[in-house]
């Protein structure tokens, strides 16, 4: 007799929880107190372990990520090249995220969904606001979750490990080892997902029934709009633009790699077959994609950071907020340097939007409810991001050979 039992995939748990969720909230709507004492808390313990690995979680992929930059300078006009493509899609896919959320909070006004009071932070001027970045001490902003000035602490750390040199060896070894120890701890909370799904989701529902379905449809609408339009948009035009290659040939050869990465949800594992097939389908040198592909797994996730605009955006319209320009900017900022922290695991960019959500006052329990549906989320955005570091790969590599044709030219 076969006695390894076959375990059902995460995916697969949440997504089943969810369901069980609705049914449970909607049945239980008359026992809205017993879901309230009894189902809520344990939510809540999934909630706050996520508030609690968000400091590390950020603090050390942040400094690994600028740590793993460090080879650039050894690669020279492609690390540069690469980094600066990197960071413009990134601006685009947030600016496309931001866009598309209001277009959709304003065309389909969200339904208040929850019953959670939102404090208004003070208002403070811009000049304050950029104050308030820069830390005064080392322990208050991990104690206070205080996530901006978490990541300067970040960025200065990793950009003084870098400038340590040689004799940085055994740190830069010891962070990613650190790094790794709370990767497995996000990943040992993000286990009890289906859990915390299932009792924040079904307490929602007992509590305000069908309605909550509409603004749940309405965000994911917004959210696939906007990766398909980053995906299938903006990145094929920017092939056309410096490449010439033909969007659909490009799709074609590179399909079944985003079908890996949307089955699996995970950039990093998709490396290898993602550097492969740009080798020998689409004929970039395997120099420029064993560089510009896990770099670009490390530090460029163009659909996480287009989810966290969608998300803040909508998660501050379910507590009946407007995001001011300078909570927008804020947004930018910090979904720019989560696209740099985020790991290319399952799931990451949900803990990272904690990181979005604080800086700009709103409460991380707003995550509850993008949680249950977050893993159709994941799928989506992973293929953008694996695809926004193929086309930046096709792209240097076309820089490259123009570059060294128009070298050898001179020469001759
Ligand atoms: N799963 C994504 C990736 O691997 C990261 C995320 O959760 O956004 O690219």
């Amino acid at each position: 007799m076969n006695k390894q039992k076959k375990k059902l995939p995460l995916a697969m748990q949440i997504f089943i929880a969810l369901i069980l969720a609705i049914v449970v909230g909607l049945l239980m709507q008359s026992q809205a107190a017993f879901t309230e004492n009894y189902i809520k808390p344990f939510g809540t313990i999934f909630l706050n372990l996520l508030k609690f690995i968000v400091v590390p979680i950020v603090l050390f992929s942040i400094m690994c990520g600028i740590i793993s930059m460090k080879d650039i300078k050894k690669v020279g006009t492609i690390g540069l090249k690469t980094v600066l493509y990197y960071m413009c899609t990134t601006a685009f896919a947030i600016t496309i995220g931001l866009i598309g959320g209001n277009i959709f909070q304003r065309f389909f006004p969200v339904i208040a969904t929850t019953d959670l009071a939102y404090e208004m932070p003070e208002k403070t001027s811009v000049m304050d606001t950029i104050v308030n970045i820069f830390p005064s001490n080392f322990i208050s902003p991990m104690v206070e979750s205080n996530m901006l000035q978490v990541i300067v602490i970040a960025l200065l750390l990793g950009f003084s490990i870098i400038k340590l040199g040689e004799k940085n060896i055994g740190i830069v070894k010891a962070c990613n080892n650190i790094n790794e120890i709370f990767m497995k701890c996000m990943e040992m909370i993000l286990k009890l997902s289906p859990i915390g799904v299932f009792c924040l989701i079904s307490r929602t529902f007992a509590n305000i029934g069908f309605s909550a379905f509409i603004p749940l449809a309405k965000y994911m609408i917004g959210v696939l709009l906007a990766l398909a339009i980053q995906c299938f948009g903006v990145y094929q035009i920017l092939l056309k633009i410096f490449t010439g290659l033909n969007p659909i040939r490009f799709i074609k050869k590179f399909f079944p790699v985003m079908a890996f990465a949307f089955s699996t949800a995970t950039s990093n594992a998709t490396i290898p077959m993602s550097i492969d097939t740009l080798s020998k389908k689409v004929g970039v040198s395997k120099k420029i994609s064993s560089f510009t592909i896990p770099l670009g797994a490390t530090i460029n996730m163009d659909g996480t950071a287009i989810y966290q605009g969608v998300c803040a955006i909508f998660i501050a319209s379910c507590y009946g907020i407007t995001l001011t320009p300078t909570q927008m900017l804020t947004v930018v900022l910090t979904a720019t340097l989560a696209s740099i922290g985020t790991a290319g695991v399952p799931g990451a960019g949900m803990v990272m939007l904690a990181m979005v959500l604080t800086s700009v006052g709103l409460p991380v329990d707003g995550i509850a409810l993008v949680a249950g549906v977050d893993r159709i989320f994941d799928m989506g955005r992973t293929v953008v991001n694996i695809t926004g570091d193929a086309s930046c790969c096709i792209v240097v590599s076309n820089l490259e050979k123009k570059r060294e044709a128009r070298k050898s030219a001179r020469n001759a």
